[in-house]
């Protein structure tokens, strides 16, 4: 599924795709389809099939 997040880096809304069937957290990096810098995303299941995302600087 798609959720929209922000880059930690540029500040640009992105779309950042979690796998519904990959569990309650999940962790993993993806570039930023703007400024191309590996963020580190964040996605926790919510318990209604909705994920929430949070976005953090992968080269901290
Ligand atoms: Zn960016």
């Amino acid at each position: 599924m798609e959720v929209e997040t922000y880059c930690p880096y540029c500040g640009e809304r992105i779309s950042v795709w979690v796998d519904a069937g990959g569990g309650g957290t999940q962790r993993y990096i993806e570039d930023c389809a703007v400024c191309c810098r590996p963020i580190e995303i964040t996605a926790h299941a919510d318990g209604d099939g909705e994920f929430s995302v949070d976005a953090q600087r992968g080269d901290a």
